[in-house]
C-alpha cells in the first residue's frame, strides 16, 4: 500500500506552519534529535527548556511520520493490563512501568495547555467496546485494574454505550475517562513551534545518512549539511531508514489506514458519538473511530500490505462505516490516508542505550500519542542523567530481530488471517441475530 500522495483530513485541517529550512551548512549542537514526530519533537522540547542546544532533522516534514497521520485517539495504557506489567518487570519496577504508562495522557493535555496548542483537544474519554458477550470479561478485568490504582475507568452496560456512540453493535465496554482526542497532525506542529520557542533548532527535508564518532563527538550528515555534538536521541520509530538499520530491525512496520466521512448532518452529529469519545473495539484487528471538529467521522483499522492502491484498501474502512452505524448509509467520504505503525515481537514500546551518548525510543505498537511523548521526556531525562533506575522505563539494549526482512510477509499473512477470522466471526454473528429476530 503506498501510504503517501494522499491528503488526510489533518493536512488539509491543521494550521499551516511556517516552513522550516532545510540543513546546508555544518552545526554544532550538544545534542542531535533524528526524527520530528511526537518523540523527537517532546524530547527536543524538555531538553530545549532545560538549558541544551538542540538541532532536530527530520527526513521528511515535522509530522509527515506517524505523528501527523494517525487517529489522534489519546489512549491510556499499552496493550497488557497494569497487573501484567508488573508481573512482567516485578515489584517496584512494575509499579514504576505502570505509573510512567499512566501519566501519558496527562502529559499530552498538559503540553497542549502550557504551550497554548491548538489541536482541538478534547478530553472526553476512551471507550474499548466488545464486539462480543465474551470480549466483556477481559474489558471488565482491565477497568477493575485501573480503578484499584485510582484511575478514573468504569464499565458501561449495552444502554450506555449505544447511548455515547450511536451504535446498535456493541455488547458493552469501558469509558476511560483519562483519555481523549486531539487533531494529530495540528499537535505535532504545535510541539515543533513549542520547541523552536525553547530555542531547538529544526530542519527538515534533512535526513541523516551517517554517524560518526571523532575526538569524544559525533558527527551527523545530511546530504548538504553536518551536526556535530555529544548526544544523539533516534526518534525514528516504523519510518526508521537503512540509516539506523539495527533499530529499523526491531520493529516491523505494519500499514495502518483511515478513511473520513462527509461532516454528519446536525441530526446525526446529535446522536453520534455527541459527547466526543474516541473508541476503540474488540475485533482481532480492532477498528477504531472518532469524530473531528468539524463533525467528520474518522474510521480507522489496519491497512494492507502490498501495492494496493488505497482508494481500493479504503472499501473495507467504509464498510465498516456502514456495519457500525447503518444509519450512515448514502454518507460520502472526503478522505482516506495510511501510514506506518511499529509493532515490536513483545507488544511493548523500547526505550535503548544505542552506544554512549546515543539513545533510542520506539515500538509503540499503535498507541503512541501518550506514549511517544512521554517516551521523548524520558529519553532526555536519561541525556540529562537521570540513572536507568529512576526513569520509571527499562532501559534495554537494541536487540535486532533475526530473519527480520521476512516480517513483513509474516505481518500481511498474521493480517490476511485475523481478517478472515473476524469476517467469519462477523458473519456467524449477523447469522445468531437474524436466527433471534426470526
Ligand atoms: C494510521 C495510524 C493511526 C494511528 N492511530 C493512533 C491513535 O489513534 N492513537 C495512538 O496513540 N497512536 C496511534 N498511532 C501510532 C502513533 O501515531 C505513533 O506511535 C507515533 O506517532 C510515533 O511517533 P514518533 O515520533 O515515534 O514517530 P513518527 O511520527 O513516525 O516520526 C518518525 C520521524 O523520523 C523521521 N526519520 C526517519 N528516518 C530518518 C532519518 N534518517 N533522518 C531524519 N529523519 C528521519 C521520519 O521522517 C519521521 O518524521 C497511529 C499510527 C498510524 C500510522
Amino acid at each position: 500500500m503506498n501510504t503517501r500522495g494522499e491528503e488526510s483530513l489533518w493536512s488539509a485541517t491543521a494550521a499551516p506552519l511556517t516552513p522550516f529550512p532545510a540543513l546546508r551548512e555544518a552545526v554544532q549542537a550538544q545534542v542531535a534529535v533524528i526524527g520530528a514526530g511526537y518523540t523527537g519533537l517532546s524530547a527536543a522540547l524538555y531538553l530545549g527548556e532545560a538549558g541544551r542546544d538542540v538541532v532536530v532533522l527530520d527526513a521528511m516534514d515535522v509530522g509527515d511520520g506517524a505523528s501527523g497521520r494517525n487517529g489522534g485517539q489519546v489512549i491510556p495504557g499499552l496493550k497488557y493490563d497494569p497487573d501484567t506489567l508488573e508481573d512482567m518487570y516485578g515489584g517496584d519496577q512494575g509499579a514504576k512501568l505502570v505509573a510512567t504508562v499512566a501519566a501519558g495522557p496527562d502529559l499530552v493535555f498538559e503540553l497542549i495547555r502550557k504551550h497554548d496548542i491548538g489541536c482541538e483537544a478534547v478530553r472526553s474519554g476512551w471507550l474499548q467496546l466488545a464486539t462480543s458477550e465474551s470480549a466483556l470479561a477481559p474489558i471488565g478485568m482491565r477497568a477493575r485494574q485501573w480503578r484499584a490504582r485510582g484511575a478514573a475507568v468504569e464499565m458501561l452496560g449495552r444502554a450506555d454505550v449505544a447511548r455515547l456512540t450511536g451504535s446498535q453493535r456493541y455488547y458493552g465496554g469501558l469509558i476511560d475517562r483519562r483519555g481523549g482526542t486531539v487533531q494529530p497532525l495540528a499537535y505535532a506542529r504545535g510541539l515543533a513551534r513549542a520547541a523552536q520557542r525553547a530555542g531547538v533548532r529544526v530542519f527538515t527535508h534533512s535526513a541523516a545518512t551517517h554517524l560518526e564518532r571523532s575526538a569524544g563527538e559525533w558527527r551527523l550528515r545530511t546530504r548538504d549539511g553536518s551536526v556535530t555534538c555529544r548526544q544523539v536521541v533516534f526518534a525514528t520509530n516504523a519510518y526508521s531508514d537503512k540509516f539506523v538499520e539495527p533499530l529499523q530491525r526491531t520493529v516491523v512496520a505494519v500499514p495502518s489506514m483511515q478513511v473520513a466521512t462527509a461532516p454528519l448532518p446536525t441530526e446525526l452529529r446529535r446522536s453520534i458519538l455527541p459527547e466526543g469519545q474516541s473508541v476503540s473495539d474488540t475485533w482481532r484487528l480492532l477498528r477504531y473511530f472518532r469524530l473531528d471538529g468539524q463533525g467528520h467521522l474518522i474510521m480507522g483499522s489496519r491497512g494492507v500490505f502490498g501495492d494496493v492502491p488505497l482508494v481500493r484498501a479504503a472499501r473495507l474502512h467504509y464498510r465498516a462505516v456502514q456495519e457500525i452505524y447503518p444509519q450512515l448509509a448514502g454518507i460520502s467520504f472526503q478522505y482516506h490516508w495510511a501510514g506506518f505503525v511499529a509493532m515490536t515481537p513483545d507488544h511493548l514500546p523500547h526505550l535503548h542505550e544505542v552506544a554512549p551518548g546515543i539513545v533510542a525510543g520506539l515500538g509503540y505498537n499503535g498507541r503512541g500519542v501518550a506514549m511517544a511523548t512521554m517516551m521523548g521526556t524520558l529519553l532526555a531525562r536519561r541525556l540529562l542523567g537521570e540513572g536507568a533506575e529512576d526513569l520509571g522505563f527499562p532501559v534495554t539494549a537494541v536487540r535486532p530481530m533475526r530473519l527480520h526482512r521476512f516480517s513483513r510477509f509474516g505481518a500481511a499473512a498474521a493480517i490476511q488471517y485475523l481478517r478472515a477470522l473476524d469476517g467469519a466471526a462477523r458473519f456467524a454473528e449477523r447469522f445468531t441475530r437474524r436466527k433471534r429476530t426470526m
